[in-house]
């Protein structure tokens, strides 16, 4: 693992920080679900692999908190472990192995299903998982785990109405924080679904991060409310786990270079609209000074708008 870790800090050269992202915990499984359930004795074996090689857990909220302060230093490694849909297995199988490795992690809670059953998966034939219990909820933000929400009913946020939207980012936190008395900061997206609409209500609604399913590790320059995520599934071992960790951190340079790339080209059109606009004044002024210019300048201005040059003073 020692020779995974100095080629991942060689070759990315960047610091990223990898959010995990869990859901059930339990050997049950089924076709349609196998794959988003972990045996508890699967996640012993990441927490220890973690442990071993040095991470340092946070929670989402702190993660982003750590970024606007300009963290991670230089060789410090830190993870973030995220469960989704609250099942009642976390409480029971999670909770007891973080506290023994004394890890941190954020659950992400369907409101509308606290205490009941999966009932938004019934469709699928998996309404019956059960979900924890308000109890069950305190106990874990009282153990100091972040509690983030994940809509009231854990719905498609792209595909609701405006109103719609607002009540399933605004409930969810509106209840969690008056049950369970600490401010709901953090957010997953349902199904990893959003777009600008949603991504703005999310910020409206007062929350601080959010998680997708965008799979890479994050960086200080990651959108806060578009947190990338690695999937954790069934078959994850530790190490398939060093593998996703390695492959992820790559895949975040490139995402990196990528957005770079898109702020360069944004800050050229910034630059040439600027351009034009000063141009434009120029030109203004001139013509007031000479009104003989007019003529001149609007046929040059439309000989640069044909070539798409931006310059009309002429
Ligand atoms: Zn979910």
């Amino acid at each position: 693992m020692c020779g995974t870790k100095a080629r991942g800090q060689v070759m990315t050269g960047i610091k990223s920080v990898p959010i995990l992202s869990y859901h059930a915990l339990s050997e049950a499984r089924s076709e349609g679900f196998y794959r988003w359930t972990l045996s508890a004795q699967r996640l012993a074996g990441h927490l220890d692999y973690l442990a071993r090689e040095g991470y340092r857990t946070l929670t989402i909220s702190a993660l982003a908190k750590y970024f606007a302060r300009g963290g991670p230093r230089p060789g410090e490694r830190l993870i973030a472990l995220t469960f989704d849909d609250a099942y009642a297995d976390f409480h029971t199988v999670a909770l007891p192995l973080l506290a023994r490795y004394q890890m941190t992690a954020t659950l992400f809670v369907p409101t509308g299903y606290v205490g009941a059953k999966s009932l938004w998966m019934s469709e699928e034939g998996e309404g019956e998982r059960r979900i924890a219990s308000w109890a069950a909820l305190r106990e874990i933000a009282e153990a100091g785990l972040e509690i983030g929400a994940h809509s009231h009913t854990h719905a498609e946020l792209d595909l609701v109405s405006s109103q719609e939207l607002t009540g399933q980012l605004s409930w969810p936190k509106a209840e969690l924080e008056q049950r369970l008395g600490r401010p709901v900061q953090s957010m997953a997206y349902p199904y990893g679904r959003y777009n600008r609409r949603v991504r703005a209500a999310v910020a409206q609604a007062g929350y601080l991060a959010a998680c997708t399913m965008n799979s890479w590790a994050a960086t200080r320059s990651s959108n806060l409310l578009e947190l990338p995520r690695i999937p954790v599934f069934q078959h994850t071992d530790a190490a398939d786990l060093a593998q996703r960790l390695f492959v992820s951190r790559s895949a975040a340079r490139r995402e990196m270079l990528r957005a770079q790339r898109a702020a360069h080209s944004a800050v050229g059109s910034a630059a040439q609209a600027a351009s034009v606009l000063l141009s434009n004044r120029m030109l203004h002024s001139q013509v007031q000074a000479n009104p003989s210019l007019a003529y001149r300048a609007l046929t040059n201005r439309g000989s640069a708008e044909r070539d798409g040059r931006p310059e009309v003073t002429g």
